[in-house]
């Protein structure tokens, strides 16, 4: 074991800890859900190689600290064999983060696991200049912090004005939570916004004739945010998404545009910066345009 290639290990999931001989192994997780099998084995591995103890990471992500340098191969092997992979590190797509979504939630305007296993499906672990975290909100809500990821997606319903049974009642501009509404109740016109508008579906939620309605359910996606030493917020590029294949093709179009544009050690947000969120999104367009998949290399 001494000519480890500690870079290796990391990328693999397998950290080298404060304590000489000593590692973390981080798992594959998928939008913070595991199975009770997956659990158990996770408990037995840490119990029997590991000092029983488990960390859950800031991402919905589960290591087991406290592994042997001699029973990593062993540890791997036996949580392969309960259900569990060992997860990623490096330059790397990250863990895809998710909410609970709308299976769960009340408030979920698209089934955030799902789409967490879509994701993972097509660019877990793929290789990027920098690493490249991806996180979903089921609504404007927002409980997975869409805007700290470097693409982050959220659920949004955009609204549709009917006046044949309106009641011009002025509900929906005081529910909107950002002014995005304009109620006439003496000329009988409901304006609404678009630039301003958070596609929350409040609006829609809330108006009693049903005259305010869904004229489409989807993604919104947001480019360039991160946490850490210097924290950015992404910003929201392109349109409200409605298929699982529009949106797949604009994250393999950020994959892309990162590892054509990025430097090694700049995240995302950075090139973007650094190359003009301009430039990203005819990009994306152009993608969108052309693209039969966005499934990346
Ligand atoms: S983001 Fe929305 S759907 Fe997801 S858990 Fe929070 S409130 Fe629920
Ligand atoms: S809440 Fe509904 S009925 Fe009332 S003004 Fe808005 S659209 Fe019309
Ligand atoms: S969807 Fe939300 S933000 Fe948009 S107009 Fe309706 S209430 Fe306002």
């Amino acid at each position: 074991m001494e000519d480890l290639d500690y870079q290796e290990l990391k990328k693999g999931g397998m950290m080298r800890q404060s304590e000489k001989g000593r590692f973390s192994v981080r798992l594959h997780v998928t939008g913070g859900n595991l199975t009770s099998r997956a659990m158990g084995t996770i408990v037995h591995v840490a119990e029997r190689f590991g000092n029983g103890g488990i960390h859950l990471t800031a991402r919905q992500g589960i290591e087991i600290p406290n592994i042997s340098q001699e029973d990593l191969w062993k540890v791997k092997n036996e949580l392969s064999s309960g259900g569990v992979s060992v997860g990623v590190c490096g330059p790397t797509i990250r863990t895809i983060t998710a909410c609970q979504g709308c299976r769960i939630c009340p408030y979920g305007l698209l089934d955030s696991p799902r789409l967490a296993g879509v994701i993972d499906q097509h660019f877990y672990g793929k290789p990027v200049p920098h690493k490249f975290k991806i996180g979903i909100s089921g609504c404007a809500n927002n409980c997975i912090k869409a805007e700290e990821n470097d693409v982050g997606i959220k659920g949004a319903v955009e609204p549709l004005w009917d006046e044949e049974f309106c009641a011009h009642c002025g509900i929906c501009q005081s529910v909107c939570p950002v002014k995005a509404i304009d109620a006439d109740q003496e000329k009988k016109k409901v304006k609404i916004r678009f630039f301003q508008c958070i596609y929350c579906g409040d609006c829609i939620q809330s108006c009693p004739t049903n005259s305010m309605k869904e004229a489409q359910r989807g993604f919104l996606l947001y480019a360039g945010g991160k946490f850490g030493r210097f924290p950015s917020i992404g910003k929201r590029i392109g349109k409200l998404f409605s298929h699982d294949s529009d949106l797949i093709k604009a994250v393999g179009a950020s994959v892309e545009f990162f590892r054509l544009n990025g430097k090694p050690k700049e995240r995302f947000g950075g090139a973007l910066e650094r190359v003009g969120f301009d430039k990203f999104e005819e990009f994306l367009r152009e993608k969108l345009e052309e693209a039969p998949d966005g499934k990346a290399a």
